[in-house]
């Protein structure tokens, strides 16, 4: 279910300290240590599913609690401006840590497309 070896993983069993935003049985969300935007939160599955590439008709449920507390971090932390969600996928996609997450961007105009 975890992987000793993802960086991902040990913050989701706390072996890495992070400021837990936002936590359930399935999620958990924490600050991006290097934001891109004034508020940039990171949701993570706390199993590790390497990226969306690698998910299934089995994963519909932690996938849906991502999107549903995506949300509920957005209300949390004021974005009601609007804000933008990103999950990067393989080395095309700019992923650069192999543990699915979804990046929560707000508190600046988004441009589009996206580089
Ligand atoms: P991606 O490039 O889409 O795979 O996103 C990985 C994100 O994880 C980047 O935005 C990094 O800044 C962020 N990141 C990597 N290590 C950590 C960490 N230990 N704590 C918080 N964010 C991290
Ligand atoms: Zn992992």
């Amino acid at each position: 279910m975890t992987d000793p070896t993802c960086i991902f993983c040990k913050i989701a069993t706390g072996a890495i300290p992070v400021e837990r935003f936002y936590e359930d049985d399935l999620v958990l969300a924490f600050p991006d240590q290097t934001p891109k935007a004034p508020t940039h939160v990171l949701l993570i599955p706390k199993q590790h599913i390497p990226s969306h590439a690698h998910t299934g008709v089995a994963d519909e449920g932690v996938l849906g609690r991502l999107m549903t507390a995506a949300a509920t971090v957005a209300r949390d932390r004021g974005l009601s401006e609007g804000y933008r969600l990103v999950t990067n996928s393989g080395e095309q996609g700019g992923q650069t840590v192999s543990h699915l997450h979804l990046h929560l961007l707000g508190g600046r105009p988004m441009g589009w497309p996206p580089g």
